[in-house]
């Protein structure tokens, strides 16, 4: 057995997997990054092109890709509503059929193969927290289902071939992420609040604000999905991960204006549809299964990516 892997890590342009990327060539593994630069960009792992380790593949998922490897962290899908609803059948067939070309490689090289999912399954929740156990409810029809419905059958192709093929699987429910290398206009509520207030430009809320998040360090996220891919085989998941430690969206934009000195004044913004009010993930089978919980305050985790944008923006003519 070699003591580092191959490890492709599908998406690894992108937010989250250009911090995975970090993290397993840190750790001294052979790491692809697949990625067709939809919503990432090469520049999120410039720092690694170089390196003797990392390799960058271009190559859009929804067709088949034949390559070696040892484990797959499928991270690619556009996250954010504006990116995933800019072409809805697109972010479908990334979830589906991504899902199936990166499943059907593991199946033949008998690679461990770990799906990115997330809390959108539960969709606008009726249960809070929510638990890997519960259903969720989830629109088909609406601007929103080309995501949630695409990652919801990606979990049940994950499950098909595990219990068909017997296939190692793991499956993160991941909840909202925020750091450095979001991106800036993705129209996510983090970084919208902190372009808005560096810019000194109003503050968007949509709806009255009342509504609830619960924000993740990208860090702490990072270790709970290498984590999850080292657990025994006969740990699937699905399991939640993310901050359990929930804010109403006013409450963030006045630690973001308290933080950054902003001048913005808050202005109120219709809510999109199917806008979820209350999101919390119950952590409760990650603390258990992976010894796992997330360490990093939203006070600390917003100083780096306030950081990050303060650099970004004076680096990109306005
Ligand atoms: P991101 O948009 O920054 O990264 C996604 C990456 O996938 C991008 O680099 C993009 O170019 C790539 N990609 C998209 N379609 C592709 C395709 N067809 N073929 C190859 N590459 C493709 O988003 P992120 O926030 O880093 O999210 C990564 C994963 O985590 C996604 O699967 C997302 O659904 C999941 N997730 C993220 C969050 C979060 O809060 N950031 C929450 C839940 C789940
Ligand atoms: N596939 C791939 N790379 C591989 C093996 C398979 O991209 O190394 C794709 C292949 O195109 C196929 C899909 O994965 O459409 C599913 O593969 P599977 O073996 O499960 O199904 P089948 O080939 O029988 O349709
Ligand atoms: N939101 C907001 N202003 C913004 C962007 C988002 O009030 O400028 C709200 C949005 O309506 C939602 C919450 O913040 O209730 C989180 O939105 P985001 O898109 O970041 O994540 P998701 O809805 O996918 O959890």
């Amino acid at each position: 057995m070699h003591l580092y892997k191959r490890i492709m890590v599908t998406g690894g342009c992108g937010f989250l997997g250009s911090h995975l990327c970090d993290r397993l060539v840190a750790a001294g593994h052979d790491v692809l990054c697949v990625d067709n630069c939809f919503t990432g960009t090469k520049r999120n792992v410039r720092h690694l092109l170089d390196h003797a380790n990392f390799e960058f593949v271009r190559h859009d998922i929804t067709f088949p890709l034949y390559l070696e490897v040892d484990e797959i962290y499928n991270m690619a899908c556009p996250a954010s509503p504006i990116h995933y609803q800019f072409d809805p059948v697109q972010t479908t067939k990334t979830s589906v059929h991504g899902a199936i070309n990166m499943l059907g490689l593991a199946k033949r090289v008998k690679a461990k193969i770990l799906q990115a999912s997330t809390s959108e399954v539960y969709g606008d929740p009726e249960i809070h927290p929510q638990t890997e156990g519960y259903w969720g409810r989830v629109n088909p029809i609406g601007p929103r289902s080309c995501y949630d419905e695409g990652k919801r059958c990606a979990e049940t192709l994950f499950f098909d071939y595990h219990r068909q093929n017997r296939l190692r699987i793991k499956v993160a429910r991941i909840f909202n992420t925020y750091g450095p290398r979001m991106h800036p206009n993705d129209g996510r509520v983090i970084s919208n609040f902190i372009v808005q207030a560096l810019k000194g430009e109003p503050i968007t809320i949509y709806g009255d604000g009342s509504q609830t998040r619960s924000f993740c360090y990208v860090d702490d996220l990072v270790e709970g999905l290498l984590r999850l891919m080292d657990t025994p085989d006969t740990v699937t998941g699905p399991i939640n991960l993310g901050n359990p430690v929930e804010f109403t969206i006013l409450e963030l934009a006045q630690r973001v204006i308290d933080m950054t000195g902003a001048k913005s004044r808050l202005i109120h913004q219709p809510l999109p549809a199917d806008d979820p009010r209350q999101r919390k993930p119950d952590i409760g089978l990650a603390r258990e299964t992976l010894q796992w919980e997330p360490g990093v305050p939203l006070e600390q985790g917003l100083q780096q990516t306030i950081a990050y944008f303060e650099k970004l923006l004076s680096e990109t003519p306005r």
